[in-house]
């Protein structure tokens, strides 16, 4: 199996788009995590069927969360999707969530491409009030047969805080890869130098064309 946080990068954030690794499918008790040690995936723990996934469940590549683990999503489709596929997501937002007193944000996303609902849902507010109410419920109540009062949900709030917290969680993943960090770095002086060289050709056409 490709290493997720190898092979994919976060994708593009500050357009709005994200790289998704699914973990859980919507429907599933399974509490199916990313082994990051062994780059597969594996069955953490069986949850009461009473708390099953009200939406799927996942990650998105190479960010690092505060609670030390790639930056969960929430991603909501019609039909669940399956453990270990990778998507290219649109971010509508994010689920500030306090799980034993460690910050565990979820992103909520849609697919980037959907053209069964022609791509309807594109802010928090376009999502049916239910489904938000169902995710929240989830979330406070998941944990209640074991350890009840560990979790709560603090807030939804829209895409700018999401890219906030995503920023946030690819600084703290190349934090502790600086090759990345690098490698990034590299890129944008590139980009930066290709842009240059564009305006330049552009200016020296018009300066013989007149
Ligand atoms: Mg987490």
């Amino acid at each position: 199996m490709a290493d997720f946080n190898k092979v994919l990068t976060p994708g593009n954030p500050d357009k709005g788009e994200l790289n998704v690794v699914i973990e859980i499918p919507t429907g599933s008790n399974h509490k199916i995590e990313w082994d990051r040690e062994h780059a597969c995936f594996m069955l953490d723990r069986v949850e009461p069927m009473a708390f099953a996934k009200p939406c799927n469940y996942g990650f998105i590549p190479q960010t690092l969360d505060e609670d030390g683990d790639e930056l969960d999503v929430l991603m909501i489709t019609d039909q669940p999707l399956t453990t270990g596929i990778w998507m290219k997501a649109k971010i509508l937002g994010v689920m500030k969530f306090v799980d034993g007193g460690e910050v565990d944000d979820k992103i909520i996303c849609v697919p980037e491409d959907d053209r069964n609902n022609g791509d309807a849902y594109k802010t928090l507010e376009d999502l049916p009030a239910q489904t938000l109410k169902q995710i929240e419920y989830h979330f406070n109540h998941y944990k209640d047969l074991k350890k009840p009062g560990t979790t709560e949900v603090k807030a939804f709030e829209g895409l700018d805080s999401a890219k906030k917290v995503i920023a946030a969680s690819i600084e703290r993943y190349l934090e502790k890869h600086p090759e990345l960090k690098v490698k990034k770095g590299m890129e944008e002086v590139a980009d930066q130098a290709k842009e240059a060289v564009k305006e330049t050709v552009k200016a020296v056409k018009k300066a013989v064309n007149g």
